[in-house]
């Protein structure tokens, strides 16, 4: 029989369970992979977020020996058509869990139904599938360290073993969607970014591991410094599996505080899935109903200034640069920015989260949204509402020298060491254009406290 593979936040060979049972299903009719470019998700996305899909997809089917088959259309159309093509008996995949994912997966293996074609759900992208994890009384958790605690006590499953001499089913790609991906790669490679592909994944997770693992509780929060592990853009779309990584991680926690804290940091990447999983709704509503009073103004115009990187406050600035242009940013440097754009421009935290899936190329709808709704205080484990970051103290206390504001912000660059943290000091500050604050930060801070204080 052949069965087909769909792949989605899976784009990967090692340690993959569903490609694992559809090999071992499908026998000598063989596995035919295939991916989906739904055109509404693509056009919608940012050209960051499209070139990486597109290099991912381009390594993607070298791994899959070329085997694997693009398709341009709704899934629910395309995939039991492709099955039908192929005379594929089953549809494998890896468990979906956003809602918006569920959904989709359940019109699909509807259709398939119909026509006598099985769906086949193996794994999920998470080390222990959301749901799983749950108190004394079988309650999910709302707080982070006890789930964490109970996620560790769970565990998880070994890597599994990558499946060898896999015989692969063959169909006719869509011209138009071969097009896109290559258009996308092709721009992905004429820039000096991340390099995609499981094999790149695995060098950068590698050179991490020996070089910054030990001492990842010092350099975690240093925007300057690029000692993270980076692997967020493959975990997005799965090009590494968290189990993979955990095996690493997991031996060295009890010894290493370095360890400990990126095993605490993958935690969080499953609590917030968790949360999802139990409250749909807490994507683009608040979790909490403690701010369901608060004041909050419309975004106009200064939200352009913040999406653009010109709010004349430099870290803000930089970060948000850096964001349009690599499609990533510092875990610090999101944090000062959601924390402008809710406390200093008093907007809603799901204008900001929009912004961000749009471009971020780890763009992960529980983490994301969950990360704005924690800086905004609406979320898990909310960082208390009066907390307001000041970017100034934060940008000189996590950019000592200024170094990470130079690099996005270029008007800046004539500033020497944390001079470039405030050009209103130095007499040739905006020599070169660089635009003076749009608000007053302490005045911000009163009254994002006074409507605080008005919603109790
Ligand atoms: C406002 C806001 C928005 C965010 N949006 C996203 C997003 O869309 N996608 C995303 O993957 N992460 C998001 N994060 C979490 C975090 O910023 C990124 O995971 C991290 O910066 C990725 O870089 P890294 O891989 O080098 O991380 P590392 O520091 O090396 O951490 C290793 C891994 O742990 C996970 N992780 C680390 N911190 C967090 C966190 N706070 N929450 C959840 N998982 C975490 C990630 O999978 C990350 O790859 C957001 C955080 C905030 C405050």
């Amino acid at each position: 029989m052949t069965a087909l593979l769909w792949l989605r936040r899976d784009l990967r060979r090692a340690d993959h369970p569903a490609l694992r049972a559809a090999v071992d299903e499908a026998g000598e009719g063989g596995v035919l992979p295939v991916f989906v470019l739904d055109p509404g998700l693509w056009d919608a996305a940012g050209d960051a977020r499209r070139e990486w899909l597109g290099a991912t997809l381009a390594a993607t089917a070298a791994r899959f020996d070329d085997a694997l088959v693009l398709r341009l259309g709704d899934p629910v159309e395309q995939i039991p058509a492709l099955a039908q093509e192929v005379g594929a008996d089953a549809v494998h995949v890896t468990a979906e869990t956003t809602p918006f994912g569920r959904r989709r997966d359940a019109a699909v293996a509807r259709r398939l139904a119909e026509a006598g074609i099985a769906w086949r759900e193996t794994g999920t992208p998470y080390a222990v599938p959301p749901g799983s994890v749950r108190n004394g009384s079988g309650k999910p958790y709302r707080v982070f360290t006890p789930f964490r605690s109970a996620w560790w006590r769970h565990g998880w499953e070994e890597p599994h073993p990558s499946p060898r001499g896999v015989t692969w089913a063959s169909a006719d790609p869509h011209q138009e969607a071969v097009r896109r991906v290559e258009e996308a790669a092709t721009a992905y490679a004429g820039r000096d970014r991340l390099p995609a592909g499981e094999e790149a994944a695995r060098r950068r997770w590698r050179a991490f591991v020996a070089d910054h693992l030990l001492d990842y509780d010092e350099g975690r929060d240093r925007p300057d410094l690029d000692v993270t592990s980076r692997m967020s853009p493959y975990l997005k779309l799965g090009v590494v599996h968290p189990r993979t990584l955990l095996h690493d991680v997991a031996p060295l926690v009890h010894e290493h505080d370095g360890a400990r804290d990126l095993a605490s940091e993958l935690a969080w990447r499953e609590f917030y899935a968790d949360v999802v999983h139990h409250h749909p709704r807490s994507l683009w509503s608040d979790l909490t109903d403690g701010l369901r009073a608060m004041r909050y103004d419309e975004p106009v115009e200064d939200i352009e200034a913040w999406r653009q990187g010109r709010t004349g406050f430099p870290i803000v600035d930089a970060g948000m640069r850096q964001l349009l242009a690599e499609g990533w940013m510092h875990n610090r440097v999101r944090m000062i920015t959601a924390s402008f754009l809710t406390k200093d421009l008093h907007v809603w935290w799901p204008t900001g989260a929009r912004h961000f899936l749009d471009h971020l190329i780890d763009g992960d709808v529980a983490s994301n949204n969950h990360g704005w709704q924690w800086v905004a205080g609406t979320g898990t484990d909310a960082a208390p509402y009066f907390r307001v970051f000041n970017p100034i103290t934060q940008g000189r206390r996590f950019d000592p020298s200024g170094a990470y504001v130079r690099r996005w912000v270029p008007e800046l660059r004539h500033l020497d060491g944390p001079a470039a943290h405030a050009p209103w000091e130095a007499d040739d500050g905006y020599a070169h254009g660089y635009p003076e604050p749009i608000l007053d930060h302490a005045v911000e801070r009163r009254e994002a406290l006074a409507r605080y204080e008005a919603t109790r």
